[in-house]
């Protein structure tokens, strides 16, 4: 990584055994669970430790946090490159930049750089993600409107090609391939550093407005309303006004607030409050309990408030105070559909409600945001619209025809669904739903002939295709 001139030392300490792991037999799955897939997994600690792990190998992908949903980053019978092993940051005050290894946590980066006045730029719904992880699925936050993605404010990245060279690219140079490599889900290589612009902020508050909403063409408008830029809308779909929620607009604290004065306190990160335990039985987790919840949810928020002071970790970070909640689905895990719409095609919106109502599927948990304009990577998912994530029991009846029927609406209305929450999709949604699928496809080809880079996503998917 290019030297500057605050170093910060990893955070937390590495567990003990962190340096290079050799390939071992291990069995991995997405953060939505499910059936798990036998791999070799490595854990190496740089460049050259990566190059010896891939020996031999013919097919491999990184991985991070493993917070995607689906099958992004296994690989079946192949190389998965634990990539968390790798994790030293350095913070460049004067240029307000900083300069990360892959598998540093967007937690542990905000950790040091919120209380030294700079915040990154875009974070996700976890802090639980790695630098590599967040830039491969060119992540969006509640922010998007006014932030763009998280790729957009990566200077310059490092790329292990599956040539082994390390290639730097930026905007400018190489730029085909830093486009490719935004959203490209670790299929153009392995990101082994990034420098990220950073804004500067004079703390970890947030000053928070807060309107409860009847439906949801009341959150569509609430979601725009005049205010903070990090916007996001809780429905409960599982109550009777369906669509009715919650919608927040956040916006940090300045230098000279009166309640900074005041010495309100809060973090930039949450910790853990409790763990959901293995082996958490199925069918514990019922549209009945959640309906009472929501109901308290939605009952319990003020129906307009405004300023309320809270926390960034805790404002951004809330389902991270539960350790390992996807096992509150049982054994069979969770889906989640995220799906985008272009603004004007919010009737599609209305449709997936009514119809997952209809079908008896229960939402568990719905988010809605608003996305400004796309950026240039082939492959990012926001662009100008609406973006709705529904979290479904991967067991319930017939919630596998129900989304292939979304899928079709999703495309027909020119919209498409997030690879990085994907464990369903097929090749011909997919190509229907990312236009610039073939300019991406050309890029990794040039990139990696011999296709090493793979993973089930791009095998199931057809972002690889498979001809060797
Ligand atoms: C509770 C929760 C909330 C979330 N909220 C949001 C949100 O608001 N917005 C949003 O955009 N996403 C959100 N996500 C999704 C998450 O941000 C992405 O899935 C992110 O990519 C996960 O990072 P990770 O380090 O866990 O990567 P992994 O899940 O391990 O991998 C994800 C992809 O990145 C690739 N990858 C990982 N590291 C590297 C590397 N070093 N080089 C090349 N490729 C690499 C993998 O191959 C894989 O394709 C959320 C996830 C959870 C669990």
């Amino acid at each position: 990584m290019p030297p500057s001139e605050a170093v910060f030392s990893p955070a937390p300490a590495p567990p003990a055994g962190a340096g290079t792991i050799a390939p071992v037999r291990a069995a991995v799955s997405g953060w939505g669970g499910g059936p798990r897939a036998p791999v070799m997994l490595a854990r190496p600690a740089d460049a050259d430790a990566l190059r010896a792990a891939l020996d031999g190998h013919r097919g491999a992908i990184a991985r991070g946090m493993g917070r995607s949903y689906g099958d992004a980053a296994q690989l079946a019978g192949g190389l998965v490159l634990d990539t968390t092993g790798m994790r030293t940051f350095e913070l460049d005050r004067e240029g307000g930049t900083v300069t990360a290894q892959a598998g540093v946590t967007l937690g542990e980066l905000l950790g040091a750089l919120v209380p030294a006045g700079w915040v990154l730029p875009v974070v996700p719904g976890t802090q639980h993600v790695t630098v590599g992880g967040a830039i491969a699925s060119d992540i969006h936050g509640k922010n998007h409107g006014s932030a763009g993605t998280f790729g957009s404010h990566v200077q310059a990245l490092g790329l292990l090609t599956s040539a082994g060279e390390v290639l730097e690219l930026a905007p400018d140079r190489g730029s085909e391939l830093f486009a490719a490599t935004l959203g490209g889900m670790g299929l153009t290589g392995v990101i082994l550093w990034a420098r990220i612009a950073l804004r500067a902020v004079a703390g970890a508050l947030l000053r928070v407005d807060t309107d409860r909403v009847r439906d949801l063409d009341e959150a569509l408008a609430a979601l725009i309303a005049p205010g903070g830029p990090h916007r996001v809308a809780w429905l409960d779909l599982l109550g009777s006004a369906s669509g009715r929620g919650i919608v927040t607009r956040a916006e940090h604290h300045g230098a000279g607030d009166a309640y900074a004065q005041a010495g309100a306190r809060g973090g930039a990160t949450v910790r853990s409050r409790a763990t959901v335990p293995e082996r958490w039985p199925a069918g514990l987790l019922r549209a009945s309990t959640v309906r009472a919840f929501n109901e308290l949810r939605y009952r319990r928020a003020p129906r307009r408030d405004r300023g309320h002071v809270q926390a960034f970790g805790a404002h951004m970070f809330p389902l991270d105070s539960l350790r390992a909640w996807p096992r509150l689905y049982g054994p069979e895990g969770l889906l989640q559909y995220q799906l985008v719409v272009p603004l004007g095609a919010e009737h599609v919106l209305g449709t997936v409600i009514g119809q997952l109502r209809r079908a008896r599927v229960p939402c568990y948990l719905a988010v809605l945001k608003d996305f400004g304009p796309a950026n240039q990577a082939p492959l990012s998912f926001p662009l100008e619209g609406w973006t709705l994530a529904l979290d479904l029991p991967r067991a319930a009846p017939g919630v596998g025809e129900l989304l292939q029927r979304f899928d079709t609406l999703v495309a027909g209305a020119n919209g498409r669904v997030y690879l990085s929450k994907d464990a369903r999709l097929a090749p011909d949604a997919l190509a229907a739903m990312y236009p610039r699928l073939e300019h991406w496809r050309s890029v990794r080809d040039r990139a990696d002939p011999e296709r090493l880079w793979r993973s089930d996503l791009g095998l199931r998917t057809g972002l690889i295709r498979d001809e060797r």
